[in-house]
């Protein structure tokens, strides 16, 4: 069936399959087309974008996700996670004289947010969004890894450093969709490999440079084979300094432009639209997720089922919707960061709860509403008012409206996803954050001076103040950052962390799909002598230089 976004204003289709889910989840049908809902749940993370301040509790200075003068009580870690204080000391009663979300408003204002979302990792304070890390630093949406430096989307990998959407890798530097794999440096979208130099969609190589769609490759450069010296040579030309590490990345990006591209990046898939998927089936527009069975509408999800509508959503979750960030959660609709709960509705960073309305930084606890415990029978009394209330304001079964996210939409990965302007954002009922972070003009070392090679400095560069050759934000190395590029061989970067990320992030496909035709007119495919009729769901648009193929041609141009 056919409906009109009640914020963009464009038609959206909601599916059959759409209609079965949310009677089986107990909702109903959403008034917000795909994209405006999920700027409404991206605009809960504030993934990257930090300040100091203190916190509200022990006062100590603090890095957060807060601005100073945020309206929010933030605690930093050891505090927030502390028996100094009682999230249900704030609990409210439910008054039917007010909207549920003015409520929830008056609640979100009082109680405690955690300065950064980091869950069980040692030594790892500037992480966010981020569990189960060893050593690691600014790294984001980010699990189980050791020490690993500036990346976001990094699961169980170690001595990664700026590399995004990387997968259980070793040693891995400017790395972006790569998974299994060892020692690749600058190499987009390669599987169980090791040593690759600007490689694109590689599967069991290793020692290759300028090569794509290569299979089971090894001592190659532009696909071709060479003698170990002779590969040798090209690499230590291609590292010989900055410039001409500069000049190779420009070489890769022509070679990639020209490169047979198949639709989609899907390994593993069935019956699944979007990209940039691992062991998926059974789903509509699902993005940058692994073993999502039948999950629609998702983005960065990880062994998840039977759900739809949820970003950052992680172990085992099953049966929810529209959630932001969640950890091993079942049968929740409409919540941001809940980890270890059950039957959750507008809950905010909860923890290890069971059915629960409107809750805030509860860590444990069942039938709780507004933060405040009732019996069952109570509970359930308490919700069938909501219930109705809600439907009567017609915000029944949507998400948290735009005011209540926590940032400026410019402050979270929505701004990543949806580069709307500050007027839009407004229109919309989103926030924006007008105060800057970092500071410029303080550099001590000016960008022609840098080091060309790394053999050529010494410790006193972390001392030293950097300045981003694109933003002009001053930036500093940091001590195991300069071992990393000293035992790789790797010139200091001249970009700060933001550009070097925003870079990555431009390389890859946006999170949108485009009704495409197979581009394939080889006569010696199962076509013929006509054009391939094949058509796909792609990310790549219509008026992007790639070849674009489906799966069938692809794999026999790649095996
Ligand atoms: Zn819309
Ligand atoms: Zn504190
Ligand atoms: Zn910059
Ligand atoms: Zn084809
Ligand atoms: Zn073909």
């Amino acid at each position: 069936m056919q409906s009109n976004c009640q914020t963009c204003k464009k038609d959206f289709e909601i599916r059959k399959e759409d209609l079965i889910f949310y009677e089986q989840v107990k909702t109903v049908p959403p008034l917000y087309c795909p994209d405006c809902r999920a700027m409404r749940r991206l605009a809960f993370r504030n993934e990257r974008t930090f300040y100091r301040r203190k916190c509200d509790l022990c006062k100590k200075d603090i890095i957060s996700l807060y601005t100073d003068d945020s309206p929010f009580q933030v605690y930093c870690h050891e505090c927030w996670w502390s028996d100094n204080w009682d999230p249900k000391s704030f609990a409210q009663d439910y008054d039917s004289n007010k909207t549920f979300f003015e409520q929830y408003k008056e609640l979100q204002r009082k109680v405690p947010r955690l300065a950064l979302m980091m869950i069980n990792s040692v030594r790892s304070e500037y992480t966010n969004g981020a569990a189960e890390n060893k050593d690691c630093y600014l790294i984001f949406a980010a699990d189980y890894n050791e020490d690993c430096m500036y990346g976001r989307l990094i699961q169980r990998s170690k001595n990664c450093v700026d590399c995004a959407f990387i997968y259980d890798s070793e040693l891995c530097y400017e790395c972006i969709d790569t998974r299994e794999s060892f020692k690749c440096m600058y190499s987009e979208q390669c599987q169980a490999s090791s040593d690759l130099l600007f490689c694109y969609n590689m599967r069991n190589s290793n020692n290759c440079i300028f090569c794509v769609n290569g299979r089971n490759l090894s001592n190659a450069i532009l696909n071709v084979k060479y003698t170990k010296e002779e590969y040798g040579k090209k690499k230590a030309e291609i590292f010989a300094n900055y410039e001409s590490i500069e000049a190779a990345k420009k070489e890769f990006a022509e070679l990639k432009s020209k490169t047979i591209v198949k639709y989609a990046s899907q390994v593993k898939c069935h019956n699944v639209t979007g990209d940039y998927l691992h062991n998926c089936y059974d789903g509509v527009r699902v993005f940058d997720s692994s073993d999502a069975k039948n999950c629609s509408y998702m983005g960065d999800a990880e062994d998840v089922i039977d759900s739809m509508d949820c970003n950052n959503f992680y172990y085992k979750d099953e049966l929810c919707y529209n959630i932001m960030g969640a950890l091993q959660c079942s049968k929740s609709k409409n919540c941001a960061f809940v980890f270890y709960s059950n039957e959750l509705e507008y809950c905010e960073n909860c923890h290890n709860v069971t059915s629960a309305i409107g809750c805030n930084a509860v860590r444990k606890g069942e039938y709780m509403i507004l933060n405040k415990q009732y019996s069952k029978e109570e509970y359930c009394e308490i919700k069938n008012q909501i219930d109705e209330q809600m439907k009567q304001e017609g915000t029944y079964g949507q998400y948290f409206p735009p005011e209540l996210a926590p940032f400026g939409f410019n402050e979270t990965l929505g701004y990543d996803y949806y580069k709307i302007t500050e007027k839009e954002a407004k229109e919309k009922g989103f926030k924006w954050q007008n105060q800057t972070t970092g500071t410029f003009g303080k550099e001590t070392i000016s960008e022609k001076n840098m080091p060309k090679t790394i053999a050529e400095v010494a410790e006193d560069i972390l001392k030293e103040i950097l300045v981003c050759t694109d933003c002009k934000k001053n930036f500093r190395i940091t001590k195991s950052e300069l071992d990393f590029y000293t035992r790789m061989n790797i010139p200091l970067p001249h970009k700060d962390f933001e550009c070097r990320h925003k870079d990555r992030m431009s390389k890859r496909n946006p999170r949108q799909l485009w009704h495409r035709a197979c581009m394939c007119e080889l006569k010696t495919h199962q076509h013929g002598t006509e054009k391939c009729s094949n058509e796909f769901e792609t990310s790549y648009s219509p008026d992007r230089p790639e070849i674009v193929y489906c799966e069938t041609c692809y794999q026999q141009e790649v095996s």
